[in-house]
């Protein structure tokens, strides 16, 4: 079947400005475009035609081939050489010349190197040899494209012009030749794509070498060919441990070589963007068999950090099989919490059998919506942390969700007053100045959720809540305390008198479906998380939800990683998330 990607290519160069709405990036599955029943594909991640499949990112093209398509990183456009700076030194300037839009070697001025780093990549080059001939073999028009600082892709006049085979333009420098000698004569451009991938090591050890397929003048003269080692000369080097990026080196070997049109694609690892941890093997725990997701993407309050822990506690200690999600920025598929028109993976809600969710004012597109509708339309149960009483926020915006955002009117406080119990109201202690501490509700206390649950305290300040329906059973109240150590006393009058709910479960029905169940805390910072009983909390509520009631532990296990370092809540700018380029893998606390 044939399938015609919706182009979104202005969206798309956009997209950073755009945030509020909604850019399809990959373009949605719909009804219709895809199979869900056909045979899996050998690996089995996906079916064949797999609905689910993400689309590939739409990228446009140079306007002619060979020019930068735009996901790429120029490195030199004719115009700077900003992107440059003269290798191993501080300097920002780049001791080369600009002329007739190339950039020319000053001989003996130093070799450059870019100031960004990569790791695997496609790498667009060209070049020319002085057009005057001077010298012979190594010494005509020598220079060289040195990825990472260490792996050279040599730059020679080969035309004419006889060197050892090793050392000619298009070699492996030092290693291996090419299979054939396409260079140009001197004065004309060549054109070096490389496609390059980055050695991989364990520790000291070398687990996969560097890689290189090198196309010149539009003929493949390097296959997939694995390094020796770094370039070395008159000598053989062996691999040592380095970064997984470094700059890429133009080599300032005394001859006045030129290079133009440079610019790099990262290559994409082909991961998804989402976590998946299987139960532990021991078939005795009680979640075997149990499909939790959990769902982050707040801006503030680091749910991406405190979600991978509690899906590794779920997980290691009581056998759920847990799938993580995250707000992903499509261009760089790497988590963007600000981002927040793009969580991948929702489909695993479609057989989940509970979620925990802790979003925050989401505008998600329709057919990533499609997947809560249909979760809360069959009535599963789920969770809520902190900020996800407001987890859809679609003002002014085209969606068939309007009505879930979280100040709705025609569904009076969207999904989180309507499911949860509550929407955005209002900070009740003060926002980083007043801890809560958590009471448990006298008239709930024989309820397995709170077993083992004593000591609840966190950070994060008590929220308003006003809306709850009185069916809804209160497990804990919300102390307001003086300060923000657990030790301050609670805050005298009126704020603690009564105490606001502060965790409590509820039944829903969505749309006359059947009737589904709801926990909810209103804590949930990652720092909360520190807090033990905390935890145990979230634990017991996830066996609540998947029909566990009566297994939970009276002390049920939450050992938690002493790498879970998690982040004080607070915004984070957008160039954050961007140079960071966190990987879902990455929140995983060892
Ligand atoms: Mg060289």
């Amino acid at each position: 079947m044939t399938y015609l990607p919706l182009r979104c290519a202005v969206a798309i160069a956009l997209v950073s400005a755009c945030l509020p709405f909604p850019c399809f990036a990959q373009s949605p599955p719909g009804p219709g475009v895809g199979y869900t029943t056909t045979p899996m594909l050998p690996g089995g991640k996906w079916r064949v035609h797999d609905q689910h499949r993400p689309r590939p990112t739409v990228v446009t093209p140079g306007a002619s081939v060979g020019l930068p398509p735009s996901d790429a990183t120029v490195l030199f456009d004719g115009q700077s050489l900003d992107a440059w700076k003269k290798s191993g030194t501080d300097s920002e300037k780049a001791p080369w010349v600009i002329r007739d839009g190339a950039m020319e070697v000053v001989p003996n001025s130093g070799t450059l190197e870019s100031k960004e780093s990569f790791g695997d990549m496609q790498l667009h080059i060209e070049w020319a040899t002085p057009e005057k001939v001077e010298g012979n073999s190594q010494g005509r028009g020598n220079s060289g494209v040195i990825i990472m600082g260490r792996y050279e892709i040599q730059v020679l006049d080969s035309y004419n012009n006889d060197t050892y085979a090793d050392g000619q333009a298009a070699s492996i420098y030092g290693q291996f030749p090419p299979q054939v000698n396409v260079t140009n004569p001197p004065g004309q451009w060549n054109v070096y794509d490389i496609i390059f991938e980055a050695p991989r090591f364990e520790g000291d050890k070398l687990v996969k070498p560097a890689r290189s397929t090198v196309i010149h003048n539009g003929v493949l003269v390097q296959n997939a060919r694995e390094h020796i080692g770094p370039m070395n000369h008159q000598d053989v080097s062996p691999y040592t441990p380095h970064p997984s990026t470094g700059p890429i080196v133009l080599q300032d070997h005394g001859n006045p070589t030129r290079f133009k049109n440079i610019w790099v694609r990262s290559l994409r690892e082909e991961v998804d963007p989402w976590i998946v941890m299987p139960g532990a093997s021991d078939a005795s725990l009680p979640g075997k068999g149990k499909k939790v997701v959990l769902v982050s993407g707040d801006e503030e309050y680091r749910s991406e950090e405190a979600l991978p822990m509690l899906a590794k506690i779920l997980s290691e200690q009581h056998g759920f099989d847990c799938v993580v999600l995250f707000a992903i920025n499509p261009d760089t598929q790497t988590v963007d919490p600000n981002y927040s028109s793009n969580i991948p993976g929702l489909h695993h809600l479609d057989d989940a059998d509970a979620m925990i969710m802790a979003t925050r004012f989401r505008a998600l597109p329709d057919w990533q919506m499609a997947h809560f509708e249909k979760f809360v339309s069959e009535g599963k149960p789920l969770a809520s942390l902190r900020t996800s009483t407001h987890p859809f926020n679609f003002s002014g915006q085209k969606t068939s969700y309007q009505n879930w955002s979280w100040n709705s009117q025609d569904w009076p406080g969207g999904f989180g007053q309507q499911i949860i119990g509550e929407t955005w109201h209002s900070h009740h202690g003060v926002h980083n100045g007043e801890a809560t501490r958590g009471v448990i509700n006298e008239d709930a206390k024989s309820d397995p959720i709170l077993n083992g649950v004593k000591d609840v305290f966190g950070p994060s300040d008590v929220y308003g809540v006003v809306h709850l329906p009185s069916t809804a059973k209160v497990l804990l109240l919300g102390q307001v305390v003086k300060g923000m150590k657990p030790t301050d006393p609670p805050v005298e009058g009126d704020k603690n008198s009564p105490m606001m709910p502060l965790a409590w479960t509820k039944d829903y029905q969505y749309d006359n479906g059947p009737k589904g169940k709801v926990f909810c805390t209103t804590m949930g910072a990652a720092v909360d998380f520190l807090n033990e009983d905390l935890r145990r909390l979230i634990v017991n509520a996830t066996y609540w939800m998947t029909g566990l009631e009566d297994k939970i532990p009276e002390q049920a296990s939450v050992q938690v990683s002493e790498n879970y370092k998690p982040s004080y809540f607070g915004f984070r700018d957008a160039k954050f998330f961007s140079s960071k380029k966190i990987r879902p893998v990455d929140l995983i606390p060892k």
